[in-house]
């Protein structure tokens, strides 16, 4: 047996929904995690549900929340000469301004390489001394860490040529600014598995004490999301306002301080821009002065352009729950997984992706 499948059992599945649907008296409730948008849809939870039990996808997914004008920077950037870009896969089909992307930068001659690690990059500045190889650092909390490593490392090893561009978002501050948005009605939240292994529970409890909100901590599999369905249903009929951690087979508490002490010592907190919802104060991270040479925007005097919204495309409203996947006018017409208008159906944890591929036709 499957370690997982334990947390895929169907008659403890069928169980829990029984709960839910017999006790729930109306919740609407948001994830904000690309892997939970993802398995909700996998598993067919959400057609599951009670009608009263509304799932809302939140701004989740790395890629998707990266600005437009973040996307106009590194496209800039690889158009540089002698420049070199260092990126995972997911990024090379964003949509940016024109509809440019680093796969149509790359047929044009720039150098854009796409890597497993950011450890690899680095390896990239070592074999190429003369170039200014830039790794795209995009991402929460669970990849900021290991690039902070890289960033220590490249400073030990003396490569000045290695950058970083920092794009990192912290999950915490964009629930508080989701929630400061007056027309976002959230009644509880699903938290995010892997972040959290980073951050634990403390960084969430404001959503209790300060904003009355209950929020679980959980896993991926079917079992997980339930308990945490289950959860929020029977807070909101009681008026709770807990914060907890149901994920405690992978999620400490204190989450990883390793990790975090790393990522401090690198990055220091700052405004960042957020697509759909723009800047929200702290929650990104900036590089620290003491690695400034390695700070893409310093060292290679860069800064954001101003550009106009992808035309059409609606996941600014997608990312804040306000609006389905389906509800956008050009969500399979004009943009499919193949013919990607928006950043929310190019990532394979974007709602629109997910919606796509795991949506039952009516
Ligand atoms: S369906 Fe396409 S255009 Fe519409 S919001 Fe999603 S990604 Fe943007």
């Amino acid at each position: 047996m499957n370690f997982l499948d334990k947390f895929r059992d169907p008659e403890l599945c069928r169980r829990l929904l029984d709960l839910i649907h017999k006790e729930s008296k109306g919740v609407r409730f948001m994830e904000v995690c690309g892997t939970h948008t993802v398995s909700i849809f996998q598993s067919g939870i959400h057609t599951l549900l009670p009608d009263n039990v509304v799932h809302l996808t939140g701004p989740g997914c790395p890629v998707c929340v990266t600005h437009d004008r973040e996307v106009a920077a590194y496209l800039e950037l690889a158009a540089r000469p002698g420049v070199t870009i260092a990126t995972f896969g997911d990024l090379m089909k964003v949509p940016g301004p024109k509809g440019r992307n680093l796969k149509t930068a790359q047929a044009d001659g720039a150098d854009v390489r796409v890597v497993y690690s950011p450890f690899d990059s680095l390896e990239l500045a070592r074999k190429l001394p003369d170039r200014q190889v830039v790794f795209l650092g995009i991402g929460f909390e669970t990849t900021a860490p290991a690039v902070a490593a890289t960033l220590k490392a490249a400073r030990e090893q003396k490569l000045a040529n290695f950058k970083v561009l920092p794009f990192h978002k912290l999950v915490p501050p964009a629930l508080r600014g989701l929630l400061s948005d007056p027309e976002m009605r959230i009644e509880g939240f699903i938290l995010p598995g892997h972040v959290s292994a980073v951050i634990g529970l403390d960084p969430y409890k404001f959503l209790g004490d300060d904003c009355g909100l209950p929020a679980a901590i959980t896993g991926f599999e079917p079992l997980d999301l339930l308990q945490a369905l289950l959860f929020l249903v029977r807070q909101k009929n009681t008026g709770g306002h807990e914060v907890v951690n149901q994920y405690r087979r992978v999620v400490a508490d204190a989450g990883n301080p390793k990790a975090m002490q790393v990522m401090y010592e690198v990055f220091e907190p700052a405004d960042a821009l957020w697509r759909g919802i723009g800047t929200i104060p702290g929650s990104g991270l900036a590089i620290r002065e003491e690695y400034a040479e390695h700070d893409a925007f310093r060292a290679l005097d860069l800064t954001l352009p101003e550009v106009p919204p992808l035309p059409g495309c609606r996941c600014g409203e997608v990312l804040k729950g306000k609006m389905r996947p389906d509800q956008c006018p050009l969500f399979k017409k004009a943009c499919t997984p193949a013919t990607p208008v928006g950043p929310c159906m190019v990532s394979t944890e974007g709602s629109c992706a997910a919606y796509f591929k795991y949506q039952l036709d009516a």
